[in-house]
């Protein structure tokens, strides 16, 4: 059975989440005794297409042509669903990222293939073939099983460790015929946040709430983001009061992450919140009300005001880092 896996590519280049969907596609590969194929879109050096090979894709199917430079879901999902028939292979692999969760449902119904979307292990093969996943909003896990020969499952980002291969991976010119009907959404303008860690792919994450009082106060916070090499996030209301960009903003309306570890300062933990970062690692939380329910979620609780523990703490970090 033939594993095809998308790699998503920004600017020339692969996400750390692709590498993660290739991985977890070869070791799906290895299950069931199959190849994996991995499909990048756009304009992408060979030398990048080499490093797929590392986390074991066997073969790249390298699409390029101009209209393909700037993400379509339309078109991406025609370019994916051809290769996989083209390929016979009936297992794919993307990550449940925002061009994942674009692209999935397209795919699953060109296919006619069941879709379970923000898997979290590797699914169980033993017979049947059940992915698991997390549901209301993280609160319990669910097992889903895919029963039509056709199977798509999207990959929450941060759910497997990395780790290299040593395959070579062949590259291959692929050519699909693609007519302006199947381009459906046209990107005008990238508007982009230059020299910060994307949220998504932050691996540390110091966030903000309303207990840091104003817009002005968030100095603290992006020191403390810096000494660690963390990116920057905010719970919802700090987003709509316009102290921070919306990009920012994670929980259930939000951005859901997965870092290896979460830091909320002034956050009080609202389940709409929770939602989306505790599938988190390491939760730390900073609160100066011991009742505050972030607690109950927390592995570190420093009970505390924040305008004296931060600074404090990002002080003993850099000590730490100059020992
Ligand atoms: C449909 C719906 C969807 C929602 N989606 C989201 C979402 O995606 N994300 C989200 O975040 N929220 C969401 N919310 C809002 C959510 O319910 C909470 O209102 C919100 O998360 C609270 O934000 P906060 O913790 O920053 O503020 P608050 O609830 O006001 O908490 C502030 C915290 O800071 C602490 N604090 C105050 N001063 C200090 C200090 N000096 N030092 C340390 N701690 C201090 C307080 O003790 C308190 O715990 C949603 C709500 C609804 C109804």
């Amino acid at each position: 059975m033939k594993v095809l896996v998308y790699a998503e590519s920004t600017e020339g280049k692969f996400k750390k989440s692709s590498y993660e969907t290739i991985l977890y596609a070869s070791k799906l590969a290895k299950k069931v005794s199959g190849e994996t194929i991995a499909v990048s879109i756009g304009n992408v050096s060979d030398e990048q297409l080499n490093t797929l090979g590392k986390y074991g894709a066997n073969k790249v199917l390298k699409v390029s042509e101009d209209r393909l430079n700037s993400f379509d879901s339309k078109a991406y999902s025609k370019v994916i669903a051809e290769l996989a028939k083209s390929e016979g292979a009936n297992i794919i692999v993307l990550s449940h990222n925002y061009n994942g969760k674009a692209i999935a449902p397209r795919l699953s119904v060109k296919l006619d293939a069941g879709l379970v979307s923000g898997a979290v292990e590797l699914p169980n093969t033993d017979g049947s073939f059940k992915v698991k996943k997390g549901v209301f909003s993280g609160k319990a896990f669910a097992h889903y099983e895919i029963k039509s020969e056709n199977k798509i499952i999207s990959l929450m980002p941060n759910s497997i460790a990395l780790e290299e291969n040593n395959v070579t991976a062949e590259i291959v010119q692929s050519n699909i015929d693609l007519s302006d009907q199947d381009f459906g959404v046209q990107v005008k303008e990238v508007k982009k946040s230059s020299g910060k860690i994307p949220l998504t792919e932050a691996e540390l994450v110091v966030s903000g709430g309303r207990g840091l009082k104003g817009p002005e106060n968030w100095g603290m916070v992006e020191e403390l983001a810096e000494v660690l090499g963390a990116g920057t996030a905010s719970s919802r209301p700090v987003a709509d009061m316009g102290w921070r960009p919306h990009e920012e903003h994670v929980g259930q309306t939000g951005t859901a992450i997965r870092p290896n570890l979460y830091i909320a300062i002034g956050i009080s933990g609202a389940i709409q919140h929770l939602a989306g970062v505790n599938g988190s690692k390491t939760i730390v939380v900073i609160n100066k009300d011991p009742e505050a329910p972030f607690f109950k979620a927390a592995d570190y609780g420093i009970v505390g005001d924040a305008f004296e523990v931060v600074p404090k703490l990002t002080e003993a970090i850099k000590e730490l880092k100059a020992s």
